[in-house]
């Protein structure tokens, strides 16, 4: 269960009925004992990645509807794939008064946290189109993104449940509800996992749950900040105990950055990095 953000859980408690001792959360024994075995650990990492990128600072960059259909069309995609059948989405699909949405320019710089350019402005595809679209035609025109026959029927199968919750294909009143409410909403539609539902309210609703795609599971396993058997469910949870609310934006968009410039899968560049001091994976013990 995601913690709330910020907030403080005891490390054992009793069961309601019997009065005996639960277990111990793993996931917050693991954080407390970080603490205390690698003090200022997570400030090193932090503050070592913004003397490197910067420190990026929250800033819309969609609206949540399209958030959560182009993170469908990047699942186990690259987002430059992603972005180009979202494109086309749009231009198979388009909003009634803006036709041309899409042939703007391309945004100047990529988003933060985005592996590809970011998708143009405009207004986003006529949902209502794509959830009742034959799905043969939707997986057409997502093809440039991959997997087109598994993420069509995901895609509708979303918007039709958040249609008949809602009334209509809008994800905003998300940012009116409590967090923990915010990401069963979302992680109970199929098809939508933790992470999908963290990147949908923290880049729309600067909500602090933190996202753990391949590169922050990567890193953050590398470095020790979590266990290297954690699940990236698990490696969400421990982050929400480690992290304080305001930090978790900066950490997720400076952890990727990290794994795609210097701490790659394959030959990391540790000569370029300037957490290599207290790094698990170069040195074992370092505290
Ligand atoms: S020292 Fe090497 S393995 Fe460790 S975080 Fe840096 S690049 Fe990655």
């Amino acid at each position: 269960m995601t913690p709330a953000p910020g907030a403080r859980r005891p490390l054992v408690t009793r069961t309601r009925r019997s009065g005996k001792r639960a277990k111990p959360d793993p996931n917050r024994a693991w954080a407390r004992r970080l603490e205390r075995t690698r003090p200022g650990f997570v400030e090193f990492v932090l503050e070592g990645l913004a003397d490197l990128y910067g420190t990026p600072t929250y800033e819309r960059r969609n609206d949540p509807t399209s958030e959560l259909v182009l993170t469908i069309l990047a699942q186990n995609s690259a987002d430059i794939n992603a972005e180009a059948a979202f494109e086309s989405l749009r231009r198979r699909y388009p909003f009634a008064s803006s036709a041309a949405a899409a042939d703007g320019p391309a945004p100047d710089s990529p988003p933060p946290g985005w592996g590809g350019v970011g998708i143009r402005p405009g207004d986003p595809p006529d949902w209502m189109a794509v959830e009742l679209a034959p799905v043969e035609d939707l997986a057409d025109a997502i093809r440039p993104g991959g997997l087109h026959n598994l993420k069509a029927p995901r895609i509708q199968s979303a918007l039709r449940i958040i249609r008949e919750a809602r009334g209509d294909h809008s994800l905003e009143f998300l940012g009116d509800l409590e967090p923990t409410a915010a990401l069963a909403f979302l992680t109970a539609i199929p098809g939508i996992g933790v992470k999908t539902a963290s990147i949908v309210l923290l880049f729309c609703f600067d909500i602090p749950y933190m996202p753990v795609d391949r590169h922050v599971e990567r890193v953050s396993k590398r470095l020790g900040l979590v266990p290297a058997k954690a699940s990236p469910d698990d490696a969400h949870v421990i982050f929400g105990h480690l992290l304080a609310p305001d930090r978790v934006f900066e950490a997720h968009v400076n952890l990727i950055t990290h794994g795609r410039r210097i701490c790659h899968s394959q030959r990391p560049e540790h000569e370029r990095c300037p957490l290599v001091d207290r790094c698990r994976f170069v040195h074992p013990k370092a505290f």
